[in-house]
């Protein structure tokens, strides 16, 4: 395919479009490769909250492609953004959530309350945690309900794994939506904080600037929103018939990225 000369740089969503869990799709040093000759800058934007850019970096290094951390943004460190900007010098937050969250959080300065301390907490934030129990939820659900500010990472409401689909962020999230009857300001895909985040980052506009992710709902939509051209990838959720009814559709629908930069 063809990319228009306009197209300076790309915001990558991984799982389906890099990999599948541990499986790379396509060749991606060469991928990589194409991305330089073409002189395309990128970053990654990914709603999965539960990772480091550390992590990502070691998993990208295991397929064979060097990059640096700053190039990973995840739906954490747009969270930890987003309440860094109401809270500039930090502060106790109560979160469930797993590592790639509570690193974000304390490089933007905030500390994290236990379950008996909760109640100091200025704000809640809550992502996918695997380590869930009804402690953390009941504490969540006082303190939301309380009025104490509430953030999510992302509203997937699964999370994908080999053996299917298991509870997500949103799934989560919604328990103590359902409880309290508030909802959260949420950071990752389909909102466009993300992206701007990137678009910050690339130093480029949303015009010269495509977004490429698997998934309608969430890529399409967080790029549609953020105002860049959007492509999709086949190699991964949505299929082509969803893509065409999609409205608007993507600008560019290719099989992978491989045929997406041939
Ligand atoms: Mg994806």
């Amino acid at each position: 395919m063809k990319l228009p000369s306009q197209i300076k740089a790309m915001i990558l969503d991984m799982d389906g479009v890099l990999w599948r869990s541990e499986v790379p799709i396509g060749e991606l040093t060469a991928i990589f490769d194409r991305m330089e000759s073409l002189k395309l800058k990128y970053v990654f934007a990914t709603n999965n909250a539960t990772l480091s850019p550390e992590a990502y970096v070691e998993k990208l290094a295991s397929f064979k492609v060097k990059v640096t951390s700053d190039r990973v943004i995840t739906s954490a460190i747009c969270v930890a953004n987003l309440i860094a900007h109401k809270f500039p010098s930090g502060g106790p937050v109560f979160v469930v959530g797993e590592s790639g969250l509570i690193q974000a959080l304390q490089e933007k300065n905030f500390s994290m309350v236990s379950i008996a301390d909760a109640g100091n907490a200025q704000a809640v934030v809550v992502g996918l945690d695997r380590q869930v129990n009804f402690e953390k939820m009941r504490e969540a659900t006082l303190l939301v309900k309380q009025g104490i500010p509430f953030y999510g990472t992302n509203p997937d409401k699964t999370f994908p794994t080999p053996r299917g689909e298991i509870p997500g962020a949103g799934a989560w999230i919604s328990v103590i939506s359902t409880a309290t009857g508030i909802e959260p300001i949420y950071a990752g895909k389909p909102y466009p904080r993300i992206i701007e985040i990137a678009l910050e980052h690339l130093g480029t506009s949303n015009d010269e600037t495509l977004v490429v992710g698997d998934r309608l709902e969430t890529d399409m939509a967080a790029g549609q929103a953020a105002g860049c051209l959007c492509a999709l990838v086949l190699s991964g959720v949505s299929s082509r018939d969803q893509a065409e009814r999609w409205m608007p559709p993507p600008d560019f629908i290719a099989d992978d990225l491989t045929h997406l930069l041939a």
